[in-house]
């Protein structure tokens, strides 16, 4: 088994989806390691994301991902980077397959309700960044 990490971002807690999604990743196998609320401060996404900074949406990415508050979790499964983005579906919802939680639950490609880790390693850095080692059951 491996992990990924994932977060409900603030569009989902805003419209009341946090039952609905963890209900879905608990029903594709995932298991939750670590869970918590909390909203990230501007410093916060623009390290998260530093990888999209001279991205044109950058500045709208930051602002909708610290807004409000938002569920981040570790979640363990076999195969689960590559398992949790086929649950979640394309970045944009548009183009999400039936059944996915973004083709569910997003609104838009800028609010598309789930982030998912696209590698293990990306996977332990953004667990990392919101959870200690002792939070990581
Ligand atoms: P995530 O990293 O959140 O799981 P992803 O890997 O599917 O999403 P990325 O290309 O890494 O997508 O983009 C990160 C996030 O930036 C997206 O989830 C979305 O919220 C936002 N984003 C990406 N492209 C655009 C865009 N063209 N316009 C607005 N927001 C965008």
């Amino acid at each position: 088994t491996n992990r990924t990490f994932t977060m409900l971002k603030p569009d989902s807690v805003e419209k009341g989806y946090i039952g609905a999604i963890l209900e879905k990743i608990n029903a594709a196998g995932f298991k939750i390691v670590a869970m918590k609320m909390t909203q990230m401060t501007t410093a916060d996404a623009e390290t998260f994301y530093a990888v999209h900074n001279e991205r044109p949406f950058f500045g709208e990415l930051v602002e909708y991902m610290t807004r409000g508050p938002i569920v981040a979790a570790i979640l363990e499964k076999e195969n689960a980077v590559e398992d949790f983005r086929a649950l979640i579906g394309a970045t944009n919802p548009a183009d999400a397959a039936e059944g996915t939680i973004r083709k569910l639950y997003a609104a838009s490609m800028g609010e598309n309700a789930v982030h998912g880790s696209d590698s293990d390693e990306n996977a332990a850095i953004e667990g990392f960044f919101h959870f200690s080692g002792r939070e990581q059951f």
